[in-house]
């Protein structure tokens, strides 16, 4: 793939939505202009949006405000039609080609579904198309889902190493308390993604209609920042959010990342997988792993829990539980269970095989 400055501009629910149902065609239309404006500057942009869920429950007449599950999935079937079709008509007046992509968590845990996923969207850009992300809700279940699109369009900005993440909502960025109750709440214009003073003013509501949170987008843009992307978090309904951009001001809340881009590999290791288990460190093996850059060896694990088979993501914890890398293992939870705080020599004697001698490959190892 060419190497291009790839943004993610990710919509929700409240800025595409007239009244909580009705698509707003006026805010798509403004947004495809000024996407025209954008994509001439040189950028190429992926769209992560909302929507379809709040679209299929309207037309199929569910009121209740929480849906079950089958009526969520049945809603995202419904209303995803309906929001590509919008896209493509309004895209299409100004010669925009969409293209949609529904994705679940699974498709970034499994190794080979995230690269055909990465090719395909490296494929769209490269043939000039939008390519338009959605959770693929009508799949989804707990096992599956990404929870919200705030962390579908961080990991999308991990995958294909985006320059810029830009969250668009329906409040004007992220505040130093909650607006919504504190009157002298402020606006923070810039702040390192990692500032441990994002933790404490963030809430996990959001505006009622989609899934994420304020909390949602800090985390999003931390996630995003372990690829070296900055995020913006800003109010969509402003005029000319996303041209404001390149001409390098600020819209919203600029959040950023001190980070050097880590390997693609151990980008996908460390942010895209669910880990099954848990492997719990001594300190020598935790020293060795951050000083030294090694492999995982079974001498150095105390304690194993969860269950998880060969190949398996699993979390690297200190003595507290606090997680410092993740990896994929060569050994089940069972036989962990058996070869934990022996030195490698004894597997074969212990197992009666030996599969490798390091329980996880500094290759598919990543420090947190
Ligand atoms: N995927 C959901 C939908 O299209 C929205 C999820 C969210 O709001 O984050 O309705």
């Amino acid at each position: 793939m060419a190497k291009k400055d790839i943004w993610i501009v990710k919509l929700g629910s409240s800025l595409l939505l007239h009244q909580e149902d009705r698509l707003n065609e006026k805010f798509l239309d403004s947004l495809a202009q000024q996407l025209v404006t954008v994509r001439q500057a040189g950028k190429q942009i992926i769209l992560v949006s909302s929507g379809s869920v709040a679209i299929g429950k309207h037309k199929l007449g569910i009121n209740t405000k929480a849906l079950d599950l089958l009526e969520l999935q049945a809603s995202a079937a419904v209303g995803q039609s309906d929001l590509m079709g919008s896209y493509s008509r309004i895209l299409g007046k100004y010669d925009i080609i969409a293209a949609q992509l529904l994705l679940t968590h699974y498709d970034f845990q499994r190794r080979k579904s995230y690269l055909n996923t990465r090719t395909c969207l490296g494929k769209l850009l490269e043939l000039n198309c939008l390519p338009i992300i959605n959770e693929n809700d009508t799949l989804m279940d707990e096992e599956v889902c990404f929870g919200d699109n705030d962390t579908l369009a961080a990991m999308t900005a991990n995958l294909i190493s985006a320059s810029l993440l830009v969250i668009l909502t329906d409040i004007d960025g992220v505040y130093t308390a909650n607006p919504r109750d504190d009157k002298q709440a402020k606006l923070i214009d810039e702040i390192n993604a990692d500032d441990k003073s994002l933790d404490n003013i963030a809430t996990g509501e959001g505006s009622g209609l989609g899934r994420g949170g304020m909390l949602s987008k800090i985390k999003a843009a931390r996630l995003a920042a372990q690829s070296g992307a900055t995020t913006i978090i800003a109010n969509g309904n402003q005029q000319g959010v996303l041209t404001m951009l390149l001409d390098g001001k600020n819209p919203g809340s600029k959040l950023t990342s001190e980070r050097v881009p880590s390997l693609a590999r151990k980008r996908w290791l460390a942010g895209q997988l669910r880990p099954l288990g848990k492997l719990c460190l001594d300190t020598g093996a935790i020293q060795a792993l951050q000083n030294r850059g090694v492999s995982l060896l079974p001498v150095g694990v105390t304690s194993v829990s969860g269950s998880f088979d060969r190949g398996d993501p699993v979390s690297c914890c200190d003595e507290k539980g606090v997680e410092m890398a993740r990896g994929l293992v060569n050994y089940s939870s069972n036989e962990c269970h058996k070869i934990k705080r022996l030195p490698s020599e004894k597997i074969g004697s212990v197992l009666g095989y030996e599969y490798e001698p390091e329980l996880i490959h500094r290759d598919n190892l990543a420090l947190l």
